[in-house]
């Protein structure tokens, strides 16, 4: 037997022992865990995965031991992905730690950085948030205003970000900041990281229309920010924010993760659409219909096998600019998946309350909706074609 032959045995009996059952199921809304203490998993369960995965630095089984992480090379970590999706496992660790910053700090953190956040972030004990947009900068994220002036070992940072999720749930934020205003916009801006804890931060919840606060405005007055805080160099924040941005996107599309199935299963229905429709339509299915259940689930094939073929190739790092096209893709394919599955269930799929609903029907149309801010986090639609067409088509501006 070869040692990867030796490997697979290895992880598969490991797995078998120390996945706990009810991690073997799609995720469940309020189970997942995406580190830090401030908001847990109603599932126990799910912190003693967590804790065996941690052990053996399989939350981020790419990383270097010395950071936390599990030191797999290509080939193991395609295997140990293969197991996990053999048994249906669920990924022990989301969050913006694992799939933003911690990578980032990877490639730009200097190597006091990388001690003192990655093994934190690997073990899920501090859970991260995103301080990019601004009331006036989203799409044009370089146009940002928080500031932070140099007052000799530290930074005072002043201003405030918008659309910030999960702020009052973390404990640290990497944020955008201007360091030079005379400089041309893009080349101004510096990469901060500081705790949430600081004096100076307050978070607003804003309240969604559905009773949710998945995110928050969060306004900094005279934040001090040691100087070690700063990654990279000074003024060269766009740099690091850019990479950032595609482990992002990558992260969005389940690229280079343990959890190659991504969003594209975890709405999955119960039934496969062709056969929901059957449900619904009584065995009569309008060929219209009919027409767009199958194109749905072509662009899924599709999708699903460009995913694991890009995973082989990147050997668990992050592709560059074409992780735009998989955020655009998957964007409409889920925004597309839903709109069939209300397509099918008719009146029925837009129910809000009330028990002549089904439980799964109520979620799906919260789904719908919510569905429809794909297409606009990690940047819009418009940004990602952009990008594809210079980037990676190399068309001119
Ligand atoms: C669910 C969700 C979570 C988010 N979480 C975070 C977070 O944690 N941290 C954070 O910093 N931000 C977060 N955001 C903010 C997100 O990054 C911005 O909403 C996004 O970048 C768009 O910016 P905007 O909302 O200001 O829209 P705008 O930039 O004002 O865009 C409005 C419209 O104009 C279009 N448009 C703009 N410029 C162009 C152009 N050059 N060419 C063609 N079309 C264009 C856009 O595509 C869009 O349709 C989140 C957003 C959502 C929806």
């Amino acid at each position: 037997m070869s040692s990867l032959d030796d490997f697979r045995a290895a992880t598969r009996d490991w797995l078998e022992a120390n996945c706990p059952q009810s991690m073997r199921t799609r995720i469940v809304a309020g189970e997942e865990v995406n580190g830090g203490s401030k908001r847990r998993s109603t599932n126990p369960d799910a912190y003693v995965w967590l804790e065996r995965m941690a052990e053996r630095g399989w939350t981020v089984p790419t990383w270097p031991r010395e950071y936390g992480g599990g030191g797999l090379d290509k080939d193991q970590f395609l295997i140990l992905l293969e197991e996990l999706q053999r048994i249906h496992a669920r990924p022990p660790l989301g969050g913006m730690g694992v799939t933003m910053i911690g990578p980032t700090l990877l490639e730009y953190g200097s190597e006091e950085q990388k001690l003192r956040h990655l093994p934190r972030i690997a073990s899920g004990e501090v859970a991260w948030c995103q301080g990019y947009s601004e009331p006036g900068a989203g799409s044009d994220l370089a146009s940002l205003q928080t500031k932070a002036e140099d007052k000799g070992d530290h930074f005072l940072v002043n201003g405030s970000k918008i659309w910030t999720s999960g702020a009052s749930h973390a404990d640290w934020i990497f944020c955008l900041v201007r360091t030079d205003t005379a400089a041309p916009k893009h080349q101004g801006i510096s990469f901060l990281l500081f705790s949430m804890d600081s004096p100076g931060v307050t978070i607003k919840p804003i309240e969604l229309l559905n009773g949710k606060s998945p995110f928050c405005q969060t306004f900094f007055d005279d934040v001090k920010v040691p100087k070690e805080d700063l990654v990279h160099n000074l003024n060269e924040g766009w740099t690091v924010a850019k990479r950032l941005l595609q482990h992002e996107r990558s992260g969005l599309a389940a690229l280079a993760s343990a959890d190659t199935a991504g969003p594209l299963e975890r709405i999955r229905p119960e039934l496969p659409l062709g056969q929901l429709a059957a449900e619904y339509a009584g065995g009569d299915i309008e060929p219209g219909l009919r027409r767009d259940i199958v194109s749905n689930d072509m662009t899924k094939q599709a999708f699903h096998l460009t995913q694991q073929r890009t995973v082989e190739e990147s050997a668990g790092g992050t592709p560059g600019a074409a992780t735009s096209i998989f955020k655009f893709v998957e964007a409409e394919y889920v925004k597309a998946q839903l709109e069939l599955q209300l397509r099918i269930r008719g009146t029925q799929g837009v129910g809000w309350s009330g028990d002549t609903f089904t439980d799964m029907e109520l979620s799906m149309a919260r789904l719908w909706l919510e569905a429809k801010s794909i297409s606009i986090a990690g940047g819009s639609n418009e940004i990602q074609l952009n990008i594809i067409a210079k980037r990676v088509l190399g068309l001119p501006d």
